[in-house]
């Protein structure tokens, strides 16, 4: 538990004067100003982590909310996301860029237990449909943490982002 500090960050040009809060009933929304998720309303993904397994396992918090939104691509999909691993000192764990990568810090990654290697796989998906950093507790909480199910601000966020898709 000697390193959970770290900071997850998503990389753009745009994200950090793209933050977008407001509150919706007892949620708080907060959405990105891009998502990875194409025309046919799905992002389809491919590429390689050693991570893959707690990936998948990211996948299917957000499809568990909204049915097969991801997809891992078949041959004659268009790819809207790749996932690859990197090592580096730094304070980055994952890195979403809305060039359309996800990227794990395997550093820092080879340390954590299955669920803070979940959260931080969900969490990096949750840039890609377009979501932003939100409060301790959630899913998009900044910080490297145990939680691997959907807040109230999580699916409210992942309500107002849908609904540009
Ligand atoms: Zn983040």
């Amino acid at each position: 538990m000697k390193k959970l500090k770290k900071v997850i960050v998503v990389v753009t040009g745009l994200c950090m004067c793209a933050i977008s809060t407001l509150s919706v009933s007892a949620a708080t929304v907060a959405i990105l100003d891009w998502h990875l998720v194409g025309e046919d309303k799905h992002i389809d993904w491919t590429g390689n982590s050693e991570y893959l397994t707690e990936f998948v396992d990211g996948t299917e918090i957000w499809n568990n909310y909204k049915a097969d939104v991801i997809r891992e691509a078949t041959e004659d999909m268009s790819v809207e996301l790749t996932v690859s691993d990197f090592s580096e000192v730094s304070a980055a764990v994952g890195v979403t860029s809305s060039r359309g990568t996800i990227k794990f810090n395997s550093y820092y990654m080879d340390d954590y237990s299955n669920v803070q290697k979940t959260n931080v796989c969900a969490h990096e998906l949750g840039h890609a449909l377009g979501l932003d950093h939100n409060q301790e507790g959630d899913l998009m909480y900044a910080v490297v943490a145990d939680v691997i199910t959907l807040s109230e601000n999580d699916k409210a966020s992942y309500d107002a982002s849908y609904a540009r898709y």
